[in-house]
Formats: structure tokens, sequence, C-alpha cells
């Protein structure tokens, strides 16, 4: 009798953002031994959220849409759990408190190992094991998935699966600069309530002269349906399309931040507002995944392919981008995994 048949399958999930948790926590409630591992301290991913000087501000994804029946019932579900709030503005939800806290709800119950940074992933025996950036080997698993943006699968991949790497190495993606404010409420207040809330996700572009200019989209922190602290001063994202941050890729931070508060003061017509008393920046290298792969996810437990068993690739660029994107390839993939292993 092999050791599938006699224990639960023991399953490593590599990365903790929207594909990864919905993915680990899947397989957990089937019955499944799960590790989520991820380089960063928490769960999120692009759904990340920072504080500056105490205020938190999301840095990663501002809105939550959703067009597939399954991610609309699924996020009614969230609602009901107070996880996610409607924000009928953008036509989407909001997680509560910040878009961190969603990840982190999903994935309360499942083990979670922090800072760990795989490097190098092999097949030994049967089984999956796994390097960390500190030297620790992680063994022994009958599963590996990998629920990372394309490129950096794509290193992984290189050694154990180099079709699929290339495959994945071929997945374009746009970098995405962000600066993160909070206003000098003395100077600002008047302003900011005439100022844009957010754009909406679908419109890339603000307007042609944001376009032109190099910015994406802002999102008023405070404004969101979401927000609970208080505070006397506004909060902003402002987002830099792909072309301005790739031409700025090597710019320091504290300079990517002062010219996207230029820019963002000229595209609200606002030339006076002072400098805000926080201001920083986070760059995203790997922000919007712009191609899709044609298949929900990839898996050698499902396809035949000639990639070494247990292997699993879930993540934003199969099907659908953003959240939902994510969302629908990870659980996609549980249930394919799920089914496979009763079947
Ligand atoms: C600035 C910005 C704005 C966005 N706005 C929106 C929006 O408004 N709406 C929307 O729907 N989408 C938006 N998106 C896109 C959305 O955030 C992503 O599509 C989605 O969150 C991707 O989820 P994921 O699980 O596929 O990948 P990720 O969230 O990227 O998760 C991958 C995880 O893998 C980890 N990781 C990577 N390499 C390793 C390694 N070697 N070892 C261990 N861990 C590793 C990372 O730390 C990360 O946590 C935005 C993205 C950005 C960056």
């Amino acid at each position: 009798m092999n050791k599938q048949q006699t224990a639960a399958p023991r399953v490593a999930v590599i990365g903790a953002g929207m594909a990864g948790v919905i993915c680990a926590e899947r397989l957990q409630a089937a019955g499944w031994s799960v590790t989520l591992m991820d380089k960063a301290r928490g769960t999120g991913g692009r759904l990340s959220s920072r504080r500056l000087e105490g205020v938190p501000f999301d840095l990663g994804a501002q809105v939550i849409q959703a067009q597939h029946a399954d991610f609309v019932a699924q996020l009614a579900e969230w609602e009901d759990k107070g996880w996610v709030l409607p924000w009928p503005e953008e036509q989407g939800w909001c997680a509560v408190p910040r878009m961190s806290g969603l990840t982190r709800q999903i994935s309360a119950g499942v083990p979670f190992e922090p800072s760990c940074r795989i490097v190098r992933i092999e097949r030994v025996e049967q089984t999956w094991r796994l390097e960390d950036d500190q030297q620790r080997l992680w063994s022994d698993f009958d599963h590996l998935v990998l629920a990372l943006p394309a490129p950096q699968a794509a290193v992984l991949l290189e050694k154990v699966a180099p079709a699929w790497a290339a495959q994945a190495a071929s997945i374009a993606l746009q970098p995405c600069w962000t600066a993160y404010f909070r206003l000098d409420p003395s100077a600002a207040l008047p302003a900011v309530s005439s100022l844009p809330r957010a754009t909406p996700l679908a419109q890339t572009t603000p307007s042609p002269d944001a376009g032109e200019l190099g910015l994406r989209r802002w999102t008023c922190q405070t404004a969101k349906p979401s927000w609970r602290e208080s505070t006397d001063a506004a909060l902003w994202v402002v987002e830099a399309n792909a072309a301005w941050s790739a031409a700025h890729l090597e710019t320091p931070p504290a300079q990517v931040a002062e010219a996207l508060f230029d820019l963002w003061k000229q595209v609200v017509g606002q030339p006076q507002l002072t400098r805000p008393v926080h201001l920083a920046a986070h760059r995203w290298l790997y922000a919007l995944t712009a191609s899709v792969c044609a298949s929900p996810y990839w898996s050698s437990s499902v396809h035949e392919v000639e990639v070494a068993a247990g292997l699993h690739l879930c993540g934003d660029y199969f099907q659908r981008t953003g959240v939902e994107g994510a969302y629908l390839s990870g659980r996609a993939l549980a249930e394919a995994l799920i089914d496979a292993q009763q079947g």
C-alpha cells in the first residue's frame, strides 16, 4: 500500500496571496496536511497593507471586483462573515479592516511559515523537498503548489520542469510604483472633499492627462467603506502607470514618492497642496499580469504532461487576472486535487 492511501497527502503551498491561501484552505478542509509558506512576514501578497507613521494603507489591490458567479457567491459569504464590505462607488468590495485582513481570515486555521523564501525545489524519492534562503530544508511533501507571480514561479521551475518554466517566463507582468501619503490636515482639508475618491479599476488610465503624465489610479483610503480608524487627514495611494513605472524602476523610493505626489497634484488640479506630512513609495516589480494562460491552473496530476508527479501552479495568470483570477485559479486547483485523490 502506498503512502497516499494510508495517510493524508502532505502538501506545501508556496505563496500566501489570494491564490495560495484559498488553495491551502480548501485542501486543509478536505483533510490534507498543509504547510503554507511565504517570503513575507504575513499573508496577502499583492493584497498587502502597510503602516506609515501608525496609519494603514492598502498598497496593492484597492478594490475586489467580481464577474464570475462563483466569486460573486463567495464574496456574499465573506460579506455575511464581516470579512468584506460592498463598495458601491467602485462596483466592488473592500476587505475589513484592510485588504490583507481577508487572506488572514481565509488562512486562519492553516499552518503558516512566514519569512520563508524558497530558493530551490527538487524531487527526492517520489516526494518534494524545498530549501529556503536560510538553508533550511522542508522535506517529504507528496504535492507542491507554486502560487507565485509567473516570473517567480519560472525561476523555481527551471531545473524540475523546464517547459513550464519557459511558459511561465513568457507571461507578461507590468511593474507599478505606488506613492502613499497623509495630507497635512490644515493645508489640505478644504480641497480634499472635492477630489476624486478613486478611479474605477477597469479604467486603467483615469483621464488622458493623467495617463500622459504617468498616473494609473489614485484611491482615498479614508473614503473606503471599511475605514475604521480615526484620522484628521485624508490618506491617499497614487499608482503610476506601467510606462512611468518601467522608466523609473531604479529611481530611489523617496524621489519617486515626491515625483508622484507632484504629478497627482497637477492631475487633480490642486497645485497649492503642501508636501504631505508623511510620504513614501513602494515598488511592485511584478504588479499587474498582462497576459493569461488558457487553463485554470497547471497540474502534473491532472494534465498529461511530462512533469514530475505532484507539481501544481495557480495564480492570477490563469484565465483571469486580478484578485478574482487568483481566487478562481487557487480554488479550481484545490478542487481538482481533491477529486483526483478521491477518485
Ligand atoms: C499596485 C497594485 C494594484 C492592484 N490593484 C488591483 C485591484 O484594484 N483589483 C484587483 O482585482 N487586482 C489588483 N491588483 C492585482 C492583484 O493584487 C493580484 O492579481 C492578486 O492579488 C494576485 O494574487 P496571487 O495569489 O496570484 O499572487 P500574489 O498576491 O503575488 O502572491 C504571491 C505570494 O508569493 C510570495 N512569494 C514569491 N516568491 C516566493 C518565494 N520564492 N518563496 C516564498 N514566497 C514567495 C509573495 O511574497 C506573495 O505573497 C493590483 C496589484 C498591484 C500590485
